[in-house]
Formats: structure tokens, C-alpha cells, sequence
């Protein structure tokens, strides 16, 4: 069987997600809320940016890293 494949989150991109990035709008989501992104190596970069200016990005963690769940 094929191994599970995360898809980038980024809008038309299909390429392979390898991060996963945590983050939270304050005005919109309560404290134990958290939404996740996947992105490609091409859009870690812009993804990570974009939450992180607006303080949104909680945490950004590799999706290689089998059984680190
Ligand atoms: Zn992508």
C-alpha cells in the first residue's frame, strides 16, 4: 500500500506536504483551539510568513518524522 500523502494546503498546489503548521486567530478561536496547515517545501516558507506576521503561528513541526504523532 501506498504510504499516506499529505497534500500542501497551499490554494492549487499539489504537490507533497513535509510541514505542518499550527496556528490560531485569537479573534476568532478560543484558547484550546488550534487549526493546522501542511505545506510543500515551495510554500513552508510563504505559509509560515504569512501566520507569523499576523502572530497567528503556534508551532511548525516535520511531517517526516514518522510515529512523532
Ligand atoms: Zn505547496
Amino acid at each position: 500500500m501506498p504510504e499516506q500523502l499529505v497534500l500542501c494546503s497551499a490554494r492549487g498546489c499539489r504537490e507533497r506536504a513535509i510541514v505542518a503548521l499550527r496556528w490560531r486567530n485569537p479573534a476568532l478561536h478560543g484558547a484550546a483551539r488550534t487549526k493546522q496547515w501542511v505545506a510543500c517545501p515551495g510554500h513552508e516558507q510563504q505559509l509560515a510568513d504569512f501566520l507569523d506576521r499576523r502572530g497567528f503561528l503556534l508551532e511548525r513541526a516535520s511531517l517526516s518524522d514518522e510515529g512523532a504523532g
